[in-house]
């Protein structure tokens, strides 16, 4: 089955830029079965590793986090881009490809001593999940650990990553 997952993810060349081969997990979320194995499988690399909340980042990011929360009967908190959470905020400024974005996190989203299993669709260059990583250890919180659909690993993310647990269920 993990093999076979590479069949539901679609290459699109030049999206949303020149230059970009756009991993689309679509097709993963629209079949049943691949769908529940994919966040199955994240969830027990995670298990039994005390993880009490589970911190996903907009847009494709709460797809999966918010069902790996619930298999793991964890909290679910949202980061989302500058401007969009309604709540007081803390917010982490990151180096993007070309020029920087914003972050934010609700406040009293973590509280010291929360154990956080980070979750994304796509690890490329590993920025964004370092950026949210340094948001929960500025709130109180212990990174267990970063779990994603794919892993792009001719960009080298973990390099920027060292020190953290990391589970991908697919390789490039
Ligand atoms: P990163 O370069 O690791 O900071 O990735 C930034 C964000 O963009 C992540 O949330 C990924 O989901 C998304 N992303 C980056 N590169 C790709 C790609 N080639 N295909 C799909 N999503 C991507």
């Amino acid at each position: 089955m993990k093999k076979d997952i590479k069949n539901y993810i679609r290459d699109i060349p030049n999206f949303p830029k020149e230059g970009i081969i756009f991993k689309d997990i679509t097709p993963v979320l629209k079949d049943p079965i691949v769908f529940s194995f994919a966040v199955n499988e994240i969830s027990s690399y995670f298990t039994n590793k005390g993880v009490n909340k589970v911190v996903s980042m907009e847009a494709r990011g709460f797809i999966f986090g918010s069902v790996i929360s619930y298999i793991l009967k964890c909290g679910f908190i949202p980061v989302r881009k500058k401007g969009k959470l309604p709540y007081k905020t803390i917010s982490i400024e990151y180096e993007l490809e070309y020029g920087k974005d914003i972050l934010e996190i609700h406040e009293d989203a973590i509280e010291n001593g929360d154990n956080v299993l980070i979750v994304d669709d796509v690890l490329a260059t590993g920025g964004t999940a370092k950026a949210v990583a340094s948001l929960v250890e500025k709130c109180g919180g212990k990174v267990v650990g970063m779990g994603f659909l794919v892993e792009l690993t001719f960009l080298n993310p973990r390099k920027k990553l060292e020190g953290y647990d990391i589970y991908s269920l697919v390789k490039y």
